[in-house]
């Protein structure tokens, strides 16, 4: 099989080979053209015309079911088995027995191999062991691009074009090349050279796992039981016997140690995907974990392979963590991810960025390769995957619409966003990053509503020291110039996890110890970022405001450290802020329904409305199959926004809301037309937010909302979205 050849020839030669060396008249090698067909690409046995001619789709005929189930069919009777289907082309008629192996790898299924014979036999467990290797083999070799040849008939996988129909996470489109964030790992040779060589190999590689293992666990005996079952789990599977047998059984039969250990994990996986329940299927998820291990032990391939990154990298991961995402910035042209959510902070992350996000892309990890050309559309969540000549462009016309509507956004940059009934909405953008600050004059937004302070402890590996951060919110008083900027303290916890904190083992973090929990708890950190914005001010207006304050007692304990703070100051002989304001941020609705004193002492409110509606509903912002259930628009959510609003009124407590919400036009306008004039969001959306609203009557979208709460509907949307058809 090493034996260097044409695709086609190497394929005829091994479809010979097998038939020979087993005895069997007919040998047939299928591989997928695309998701749903098998196409016969090689046969020995079978009439020669019939190969590239005949297809079968997913689940059709006994081939179609083993690429299906990932299971192996072993008939001495083939016309009997459920499912049977002649393919007359192929003559395999006169052929009573049948032999069928998936070719699979990683748990996707690449084809199918197959052995039949005139005389009504049932293979042995040997010969099926045996075919079950080859096809092994031939899977790596397919991967490894061994069977490409002229014409399309053996065009590889990985190099048609492919759709993926994921969710929008950030809106824009975008062309370029896929970088993988963490590339599989590839197995150049998968045959063995020396037995003996790949069997220590194996067992030192399965040594270095072991040791790995146990010092997790050590490190890990404090922690929460959950985590510990997940290792012992590890510690079992890595001492299991059977599987290091198996391995071993598979280099004796010919396979290199590496290729052994992805045999095991490719059973494993097509056994994995059989399994209903979830929670099972995740836990072998985690012994799957187990495997890449090895085999990064075994081929020294870390995640970073060296591989070089295009000009125009479109991220390609199954799922990241803002941190992570931060240290790539804003060189990528887009983003797409097999899991994730719209609610996570690397969906924010990428908006504050505006890099065209994708998630939910399923299968995406498995079909990109390196460099592959990509076209990713934001706005309808899909990704097209080595595109052909129409699709790039259909796509290029969109790029360049859109590249126009923003132009017009443009042209009402400088005007306010005043709606027909005459009410005007202040619009102001979110930011955490310097790269967001050049978009204050560019978005036309009034001032910061909320800087995330967090982003800058995610993207360092230490804790920044004061002087550091305060030279950097000074930059960015600077850039405001003279705008208001709404500094928002640390917001960690949650999945907003820095690399240099001691990981906190929490059933809940969104429920955590986060935001100002930790801030009060340990206020070394809130008290140096206090300093340090103090500095920065240097005499200047300054506004703060304290994340995911749940009652009035936490917003005095900060509150209290401002004043500590600023005396401090004082008796330094620091400059003191001309101003300051401090303010909360209600994203529990345990705010909402604080004492009236609360209002009155609090200088302003700002709606986090990601979390108060993760919260409203019990529905965790990172997961997509609750998140979505629950529109913003929903009229429970909307008349509490309302209650907020009003009691806000009541006490003359300026109120804004700087949820992704306030970033989506149709959002935006039903936010505002319960009450709220100021809205804070990224600055890519201020444009659209305040075409829409220019165009709109608040008054008549109130009575829009009135009416549908009176009908009792669930959600304002598809009244609200029938009246914007009647508009003009
Ligand atoms: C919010 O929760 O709405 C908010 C603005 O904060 P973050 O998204 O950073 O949690
Ligand atoms: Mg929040």
């Amino acid at each position: 099989m090493a034996e260097d050849s044409a695709g086609q020839e190497r394929l005829d030669k091994i479809t010979h080979l097998i038939a020979h060396s087993m005895q069997t008249e007919v040998c047939s090698i299928y591989l997928f053209r695309d998701d749903e067909t098998l196409e016969l690409c090689a046969s020995e046995g079978l009439k020669p015309e019939a190969v590239h001619q005949t297809r079968m789709r997913l689940g059709e005929g006994l081939v179609g079911r083993v690429a299906k189930t990932s299971g192996v069919i072993n008939t001495a009777n083939a016309p009997q088995e459920p499912g049977f289907r002649y393919m007359p082309e192929t003559g395999e008629e006169i052929y009573t027995s049948f032999l069928g192996v998936p070719i699979q790898r990683l748990g996707q299924s690449l084809g199918v191999l197959v052995v039949q014979s005139k005389d009504a036999r049932e293979y042995s467990s040997d010969e099926l062991y045996a075919l079950e290797v080859v096809a092994m083999v031939l899977a790596e070799m397919t991967e490894l691009g061994a069977f490409i040849g002229e014409g399309d008939a053996l065009s590889a996988r990985h190099q048609q074009p492919a759709l993926f129909r994921g969710i929008q996470g950030q809106e824009g489109a975008a062309e370029g090349h896929i970088f993988l964030h963490e590339p599989r790992v590839v197995i150049t040779n998968p045959i063995a050279d020396d037995t003996e060589v790949e069997l220590i190999n194996l067992r030192e590689a399965v040594d270095t796992l072991r040791v790995s293992v146990d010092d997790l666990l050590s490190s890990a005996k404090s922690g929460d039981k959950d985590q510990l079952q997940v290792l012992e789990a590890y510690r079992m599977f890595a001492n299991s016997r059977g599987w290091l047998r198996r391995m071993e059984a598979d280099i004796n039969n010919g396979l290199s140690a590496a290729a052994a250990v992805e045999k095991e994990q490719s059973a494993a996986r097509a056994r994995f995907a059989q399994v209903p329940d979830a929670y099972m299927r995740e836990r072998l998820n985690d012994l799957d974990d187990l495997s890449n291990k090895l085999l990064r032990i075994l081929t020294g391939q870390g995640a970073n392979t060296g591989a070089e990154m295009p000009d125009d990298p479109v991220l390609v991961a199954r799922n990241i963590g803002p941190g992570e995402l931060l240290e790539y910035g804003s060189k990528l042209k887009g983003i797409i991810l097999e899991e994730g959510s719209v609610g996570s902070h690397a969906a924010i992350v990428a908006r504050a960025l505006a890099i065209p996000l994708v998630i939910n892309a399923t299968g995406i990890v498995a079909e990109a390769l390196n460099g592959d050309h990509v076209m990713i559309d934001g706005d309808e969540g899909q990704v097209h995957l080595r595109p052909d000549e129409n699709i790039v462009t259909a796509f290029r016309d969109k790029i360049a619409m859109l590249a126009e509507a923003q132009s017009r956004y443009a042209s009402i940059r400088d005007l306010p966003a005043t709606a027909r009934c005459g009410s005007t909405v202040c619009l102001q953008m979110n930011a955490g990053l310097m790269a967001d600050l050049p978009s204050l004059v560019g978005s036309g937004a009034e001032g910061v509503g909320l800087f995330r302070t967090e982003l800058q402890f995610l993207i360092r590996n230490k804790v920044p020291r004061r002087s550091e951060l305060a030279a950097l919110y000074a930059r960015v008083l600077d850039a405001a110039d003279g705008r208001r900027v709404v500094f928002r303290t640390l917001d960690i916890g949650s999945d907003k996890v820095l690399p240099y904190m001691k990981p906190q083992d929490e059933p809940n973090p969104a429920l955590g110890w986060r935001a100002i929990r930790v801030g009060l708890d340990k206020p070394g950190v809130l008290r140096m970022q206090l300093q340090a914005l103090l500095r920065a001010a240097n005499g200047r207006p300054l506004t703060v405001m304290f994340p995911f304050v749940a009652q009035f007692e936490e917003y005095r304990a900060a509150r209290e450290q401002v004043d500590k703070a600023v005396a401090g100051e004082e008796k330094l002989g620091h400059v003191l802020p001309e101003t300051l304001e401090i303010g909360a941020m209600l994203e529990t609705p345990s705010l909402a329904f604080a004492p009236r004193k609360f209002f009155e002492e609090v200088e302003f409110i700002s709606i986090g409305g990601n979390d108060l509606k993760q919260f409203f509903f019990a529905a965790d912002r990172e997961n997509e199959r609750v998140r979505r259930r629950y529109d913003t628009l929903n009229v429970s959510f909307l008349t509490f926004i309302e209650d907020i609003v009003n009691r806000c009124r009541e006490t003359d407590t300026p109120v804004s809301f700087c949820g992704e919400d306030a970033g989506r036009p149709v959002e935006a306008l039903c936010l505002a037309a319960m009450g709220l004039r100021t809205l804070s969001m990224r600055p890519a959306s201020i444009g659209p937010v305040k075409h829409l609203l220019r165009r709109s009557n608040l008054d008549e979208a109130r009575s829009v909302i009135e009416d549908a709460r009176n009908r009792g509907d669930q959600s304002v949307r598809p009244a609200i979205m029938e009246w914007l058809k009647g508009q003009n």
